[in-house]
C-alpha cells in the first residue's frame, strides 16, 4: 500500500523559491576580483534566475541540455545555476584553474551548449570554442561596461537577462532529472562527471543542514570560500537558501587578507573550505594581529585538516569542523562532531576526534573492506578500503566513463583508505595512491604531512613514496618554508621524532620553493611526482 501524501518532486528550484518567499530580503554579497562588493537579495538572485532560465529557453535550451558555468562565487553566477537547473538544464560547473586541454575534454564530453563565464576568465575561452564545437553561446558575468575585450562573440549577463520576465514555470519534472555536472579534477587520471541529480541535491542540503552537520540557520552568515566549481560547492549553495542565511560570495580573491576583511565587514559567522585556505588566513591573523569579532565555526575539508589549524582557530574562539567527502558523495559524506560520549573527554581527547573525518551523516552507509571486499573490523586499527552509498552518492559517472563502479552490493569505492574505529569515527589513512607502502606495511602520509606543518617554520608539507630496492618504498618529505624562514631539512626530521613510528620517518627531506596546489587548492602530488623525476635516495 503506498501513502497517501502528496507527490512533491524534490527539485531544487523549490530551495530558492522558498529563500525567495521566506528569505526574500536576506542579503547575498559579491565581491569581484577589483575587491567592488555587491548587494543583492534571495529575492532578487530568484527573480534574475527565472530571467536566465527565459534567455536560456529563448536560446533554444531545453530539458537536459548541458550549460557550463566558469566561474568564481558571485550572485550572478548562483542566479545561472538556479535559472539553469529550474528549467531543467544541466548546469556543468567548469573550474578555471584545469589546464586549457583538460578543459576542452570536459566541455566536449559534455557537449555543453552555453558558456557562462567569469570576465576574468575571457582568456580561456578562445580555445574552448576553437575545440569544443557544441557551444553556441558565451555569456560573461558582468554588465556591458565589465565585458572583456573579446575576438569571439559575447553579452554581458546583464544585457542577457534584462529583457527577460521574472516569470517562468519551474520543477514540473521527474525529480530524479539531472540537475548540476562537476568533473573530478583528475588527480587520478582522466577528470570524469558527477551527474547529480535534483533529488539528490535536495536531500543532501537537508543532510548538510543537520545540526551535527553544517548547521546552517537563518542567523547565520554563510562564506562560501568553496568554490562553486568544486564538488557542488559543499551543498552551501543550496543548503543556506533553504535555511534563509545570509550568503557571502567571496569571488576570485581567496587569500588571508581578503578574506579576513570580508569575515570582519559582513559579520561572518560560519565558512566552509579547504585547509590551504585556513592556513593562509591564519598566517593573516597572527601576523597581523587581528582578531574574529563574528567568526563562530569552520567546516575544513578537501584533505585532512592539519592538528595546528584547528587548535590555533580554537585559541581565536572559531570552533574547526572536519568534514569528509568527495565529488562523487556530493560531497559531504562525514562529519567529525563529538557523540555525548567524545563531548565528556577532556580537550586533548576532543581534539584527537576532531582530527579524525568523523562519523557518517544520516544517508549514507560505510563499509571498509580489503581488497577482496571482505569487510575489516572497526577497531580503529585496521585500515581498509572506505566504500560508500546512499541517496547522494554517485551511481556511475557522465557517459559511462569508468564503466562499473559499484560492488555487487551497490558500495561506490571511494579510493580513500581509512580505519573506523568502535565510536564509528573514520580516519582516512591516505589515498591508496599515495600510500606508502614500505616492506609491505603502510606509512600514511596524511599522518606525516599534518605533523610536519605543525613545526613553525613549516607552510606546506607533502610526503611521497619512491623506490626502494629494499623496502619497495619509502617516505621522503617536502616542505615550503613560511616565507623569511631558512632551513636544512633536518629540524623537521627532530620534530617527527617520538610522534610517529621510527620506520615512518622520512629518508630525505628536500626544501622546495613551492608545494604545487592543484585546482582545487589541495597539494598536488601528481606535479610534485613529476618534478621528481630522476630523484634517487641519499
Ligand atoms: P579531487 O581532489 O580529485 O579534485 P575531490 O574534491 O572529490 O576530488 O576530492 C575527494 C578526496 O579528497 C577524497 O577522496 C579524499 O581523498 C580527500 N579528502 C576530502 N576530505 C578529506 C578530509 N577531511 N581528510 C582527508 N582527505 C580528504
Amino acid at each position: 500500500m503506498l501513502g497517501l501524501m502528496q507527490d512533491w518532486p524534490l527539485t531544487v528550484d523549490r530551495l530558492l523559491d522558498h529563500a525567495a518567499a521566506w528569505h526574500g530580503a536576506r542579503e547575498i554579497v559579491s565581491r569581484d576580483a577589483q575587491g567592488l562588493v555587491t548587494r543583492s537579495s534571495y529575492a532578487q538572485v530568484h527573480a534574475d534566475a527565472k530571467r536566465v532560465s527565459n534567455a536560456l529557453a529563448r536560446a533554444g535550451i531545453r530539458l537536459g541540455d548541458r550549460v557550463a558555468t566558469l566561474g568564481w562565487n558571485g550572485a550572478r553566477h548562483l542566479a545561472a545555476w538556479y535559472g539553469i537547473a529550474g528549467m531543467g538544464a544541466v548546469c556543468h560547473t567548469l573550474n578555471p584553474r584545469l589546464f586549457p586541454e583538460q578543459l576542452a575534454y570536459i566541455a566536449g564530453e559534455a557537449e555543453d551548449r552555453v558558456l557562462i563565464a567569469d570576465p576574468a576568465c575571457a582568456a580561456l575561452i578562445p580555445a574552448l570554442l576553437a575545440s569544443v564545437p557544441s557551444i553556441e553561446l558565451v555569456v560573461f558575468l558582468c554588465d556591458r561596461a565589465g565585458l572583456p575585450a573579446a575576438d569571439f562573440e559575447a553579452i554581458a549577463f546583464d544585457d542577457w537577462i534584462a529583457g527577460e520576465s521574472a516569470d517562468f514555470q519551474w520543477g514540473d519534472f521527474d525529480e530524479r532529472t539531472a540537475c548540476g555536472l562537476c568533473y573530478t579534477s583528475g588527480t587520478t587520471g582522466n577528470p570524469k562527471g558527477v551527474l547529480y541529480a535534483h533529488r539528490s541535491n535536495y536531500l543532501h542540503a537537508l543532510m548538510a543542514l543537520q545540526r551535527d552537520a553544517l548547521a546552517l540557520s537563518a542567523r547565520d552568515t554563510a562564506l562560501l570560500v568553496v568554490p562553486m566549481y568544486h564538488a557542488n560547492a559543499w551543498g552551501v549553495v543550496y543548503a543556506a537558501p533553504a535555511a534563509g542565511a545570509k550568503l557571502v560570495l567571496p569571488g576570485q580573491n581567496l587569500d588571508g587578507a581578503s578574506l579576513y576583511e570580508l569575515i570582519e565587514s559582513e559579520g561572518v559567522t560560519y565558512a566552509g573550505g579547504v585547509p590551504t585556505v585556513w592556513q593562509a588566513l591564519l598566517q593573516h591573523v597572527q601576523t597581523t594581529g587581528a582578531r574574529f569579532t563574528t567568526l563562530e565555526r569552520a567546516t575544513i575539508g578537501g584533505s585532512a585538516c592539519p592538528e595546528s589549524i584547528i587548535r590555533a582557530f580554537r585559541d581565536y574562539g572559531v570552533d574547526v569542523i572536519q568534514g569528509w567527502g568527495m565529488t562523487e558523495t556530493s560531497p559531504l559524506a562525514t562529519i567529525s562532531v563529538p557523540t555525548a560520549e567524545v563531548a565528556a573527554m577532556d580537550e586533548d581527547a576532543q581534539i584527537a576526534h576532531k582530527l579524525k573525518q568523523g562519523r557518517a551523516l544520516c544517508g549514507i552507509e560505510l563499509k571498509l573492506t580489503d581488497d577482496d571486499g571482505n569487510r575489516l573490523p572497526h577497531d580503529g586499527r585496521t585500515p581498509g578500503r572506505l566504500k560508500v552509498k546512499g541517496a547522494t552518492v554517485a551511481s556511475g559517472y557522465y557517459a559511462g566513463a569508468g564503466g562499473n563502479v559499484l560492488d555487487s552490493e551497490g558500495f561506490f569505492d571511494t579510493g580513500d583508505v581509512s580505519t573506523i574505529d568502535a565510536r564509528g569515527y573514520v580516519q582516512i589513512t591516505d589515498r591508496a595512491k599515495d600510500i606508502v607502502k614500505s616492506g609491505g606495511e603502510w606509512i600514511s602520509s596524511i599522518d606525516i604531512e599534518n605533523i610536519v606543518v605543525g613545526h613553525p617554520k613549516a607552510q606546506y608539507a607533502a610526503v611521497i613514496g619512491v623506490t626502494h630496492p629494499k623496502w619497495d618504498e619509502r617516505p621522503i618529505l617536502l616542505v615550503q618554508l613560511k616565507d623569511g624562514e631558512a632551513s636544512d631539512g633536518s629540524e623537521f626530521l627532530t620534530w617527527l621524532d617520538g610522534k610517529v613510528a621510527k620506520w615512518w620517518v622520512p629518508d630525505d627531506v628536500l626544501i622546495v620553493d613551492e608545494i604545487p596546489l592543484g585546482p582545487t587548492g589541495k597539494v598536488d602530488k601528481k606535479i610534485l611526482r613529476t618534478r621528481l623525476e630522476g630523484y634517487s635516495l641519499p
